[in-house]
């Protein structure tokens, strides 16, 4: 099943509002992309919490947004 516009949001359904769910779509992406440690230069960084990035590669831990690191 593949749906437009509401994207990763679909799965709400028509629940909680249109900003949620754009907000929603937004974090979403952000969580699926690749990001580059800033250190080893690898894609290897994950949202450990809002706002704390860490690299998996070499163990690099940075302070970033909270849905994404740059
Ligand atoms: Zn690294």
């Amino acid at each position: 099943m593949k749906t437009k516009k509401v994207d990763a949001a679909g799965k709400f359904g028509a629940r909680y509002g249109k900003k949620l769910r754009k907000n929603y779509i937004i974090v979403h992406k952000n969580k699926k992309i690749d990001w580059e440690c800033p250190k080893c230069l690898k894609t290897t960084v994950k949202r450990e919490s809002a706002g704390v990035w860490v690299c998996t590669s070499c163990g690099n831990k940075f302070a970033g947004k909270a849905y994404k690191p740059v």
